[in-house]
């Protein structure tokens, strides 16, 4: 077969070749291979080196008929590069054991190279113009083969971009963002490590490499990326360590930056650049949809809290119940371990610790927390929000997050609530907003509370149910107990009363109060002292009468009362009675019908049970 002829058939081989190949699809590696064999089957050259270049590097290439399939004398990409700048042709006769070579462009800045074993001009007799012939076909077929595997890990990278992009776009979550992003690098660009950091983000993330961007230990280029939004490429100390940093920008700012390391000794090639800062940007944006979305998901939430507790606040609850639903509202919404209330007095110790507070501020632990906060609200006169107590007082190590806040009441601090949790940074700045907006809400009904309660051990109606106060009761009976023969006390719990809070809200609880009220003062009407006992029990004091006496009236109060409330209601009582003669103090007799009440309570509700200690007595 002569030349011509045989580059002919080589033109043909490889126009079907690129016909078949690219209707497949099929990667670099298959079209080298395939133009191996056709190379090798038309010119007979067995032996060759290929010195192909990516954006990665050379990769060297080669076949061989000797027995271990290598050629013996394959030179350095150096070598050849030496060659080939010192004999700027295209092709070069004679090259070390080589008889020729040519050196080709594929699609990057730098020259690939093929070196022929047994490839001389003869096989074009000499004519150079078909030898560049060949050459060109070559050059041809590999530049296309480039060209279709790029296409091919562009189309790849680019469907991995958008598959993020859709995770993104169905995800407010940012932990499945990040993990989406980072696994989506690994994917396109194995060789390359990761790290995202990102700015004021106290999570933990166990399994991914992720951390807080840290403004002090940066170096030049993140903090410049991350100032200027823009991609920077930091050489490492020794010449191979590469960093690329790549801000995650979104419209309001940059929360963080990818930094993309490599020690391998190419540049960043623009396609992964490009690629790498396209990913960057949506997940930029995509972070910043999610911090919006938990940020506004986290302010609704603040101000359903906020006002659902100025309502409960509003309704005139007793301060105990005040500072335990305080208590629990703040619990809720902080996950903090332990709350206290604390109110300034003026007695030999500067404070008391409110009902409502955690136990552990009784403790003495607790006390020295209390204590750490009272010499800083007095020195700073303002709330406290410690991330970490670490090193702030020896003694105070078990809870390393604070907050305090003070109640503030016509400019003068009367007290503050304390909030405490063992892990440091716990709280947020965020939360500590919230605690203050607790607070500020709930002082004047704190106060109110206090004052009420206050005023009610002075005066001796109650200003409700016009009933006698619990202070009056007191001392009726204290006196009936030194002048009169007998006496019998009933006390009177409405039952399951919270249901009637929590169905129809305390204004109609107060209604219904008021309405057994009338029905016991009614009943008891010239015979009895009715009271208010504190809450929703009352009590009835009959002087004079044993518990056999005052029987007909506590059944009828019983057997009334829900015909006399709306929304209708049952009572429980407890009844107990003294004689003279017989050692009662007024503290037993509320005990035993206190301890009756509870026994009436225990047995079913709706009905009275009477001390029966007493009745073996009378
Ligand atoms: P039980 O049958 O065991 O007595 O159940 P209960 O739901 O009545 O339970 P408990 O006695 O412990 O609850 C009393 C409730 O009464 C709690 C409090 O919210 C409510 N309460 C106390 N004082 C007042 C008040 O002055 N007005 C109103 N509306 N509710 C009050
Ligand atoms: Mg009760
Ligand atoms: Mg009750």
């Amino acid at each position: 077969m002569d030349n011509l002829n045989n580059l002919s058939l080589y033109k043909a081989k490889l126009f079907d070749s690129i016909c078949m190949l690219d209707k497949k699809n099929l990667p670099l590696s298959e079209w080298i291979k395939e133009w191996i064999s056709i190379f090798t089957s038309v010119y007979e050259v067995y032996e060759f080196a290929l010195y192909e270049r990516n954006d990665y590097g050379y990769s060297q290439m080669m076949t061989s008929n000797n027995e271990e399939g290598r050629l013996d004398h394959l030179l350095t990409v150096a070598e050849v590069e030496g060659i080939f700048n010192n004999n700027p042709y295209y092709f070069v006769e004679n090259i070390q054991h080589y008889s020729s070579g040519f050196c080709f462009s594929l699609d990057s800045e730098y020259p690939s190279y093929i070196l022929f074993c047994n490839f001389t001009s003869q096989y074009s007799e000499g004519n150079p113009k078909s030898t560049l012939d060949i050459l060109q076909t070559t050059e041809y077929f590999l530049q296309k083969s480039m060209a279709v595997q790029r296409a091919l890990s562009e189309d790849d990278r680019y469907r991995e971009l958008y598959k993020v992009t859709e995770v993104f776009h169905s995800s407010m979550d940012m932990d499945v963002l990040l993990s989406e992003v980072i696994q989506t690098l690994r994917k396109v660009f194995p060789d390359y490590t990761y790290f995202l950091y990102l700015a004021n983000d106290p999570h933990e993330y166990v399994d991914l490499p992720i951390k807080n961007f840290d403004y002090d230990q940066a170096s030049q280029a993140a903090m410049e990326t991350f100032v200027s939004g823009e991609i920077t490429i930091e050489q490492g100390c020794n010449e191979v360590l590469k960093n690329l940093y790549a801000p995650l920008k979104g419209k309001q700012g940059v929360y963080g930056i990818l930094r993309v390391a490599t020690n391998a000794t190419f540049h960043f090639p623009d396609g992964d650049k490009e690629f790498i800062k396209l990913l960057a940007y949506t997940a930029g944006s995509a972070l910043e949809n999610a911090k919006l979305y938990q940020q506004s998901k986290r302010l609704v939430s603040d101000l359903q809290l906020i006002n659902e507790t100025s309502h409960k606040l509003n309704s005139n609850l007793r301060l105990s119940e005040t500072l335990t639903f305080l208590n629990r509202q703040i619990q809720k919404s902080m996950d903090a371990t332990e709350i206290g209330f604390v109110f300034f007095t003026e007695g030999l110790h500067p404070y008391s610790i409110l009902p409502g507070s955690s136990e552990f501020f009784h403790t003495h632990l607790g006390k020295s927390y209390i204590e750490f906060a009272l010499t800083r609200i007095n020195n700073e006169k303002d709330a406290l929000f410690i991330g970490d107590m670490e090193g702030k007082r020896e003694d105070l190590h078990e809870y390393r997050s604070l907050m305090t806040v003070p109640m503030v009441q016509n400019s003068d601090v009367i007290g503050f609530c304390i909030v405490l949790q063992s892990l440091p940074y716990a709280f947020s700045f965020d939360m500590y907003k919230l605690l203050q907006s607790f607070i500020h809400h709930s002082t004047l009904a704190l106060t109110n509370s206090m004052l009420r309660e206050k005023l009610e051990e002075m005066v001796i109606t109650d200003h409700l149910t016009k009933l006698y106060s619990r202070n009056h009761l007191d001392e009726f009976i204290s006196r009936s107990m030194l002048e009169d023969e007998k006496g019998c006390l009933v006390l009177v719990d409405i039952d399951n009363f919270k249901r009637v809070n929590d169905t129809y809200g305390h204004q109609v609880g107060d209604e219904v109060i008021v309405q057994v009220a009338n029905l016991m003062s009614s009943t008891s009407k010239g015979k009895g002292l009715a009271a208010r006992w504190g809450g929703e029990e009352l009590a009835i004091y009959f002087p004079h009468l044993s518990i056999g006496e005052a029987e007909p009236y506590v059944e009828s109060i019983i057997n009334d009362c829900p015909l006399a409330t709306n929304p209708k209601v049952t009572l429980s009582a407890g009844v107990s009675s003294w004689k003279k003669g017989f050692m009662y103090t007024e503290d037993s007799l509320f005990h035993k019908a206190d301890t009756a009440l509870y026994e009436a309570k225990r047995t079913g509700k709706n009905k009275y049970v009477k001390d029966s200690s007493l009745e073996s007595v009378l």
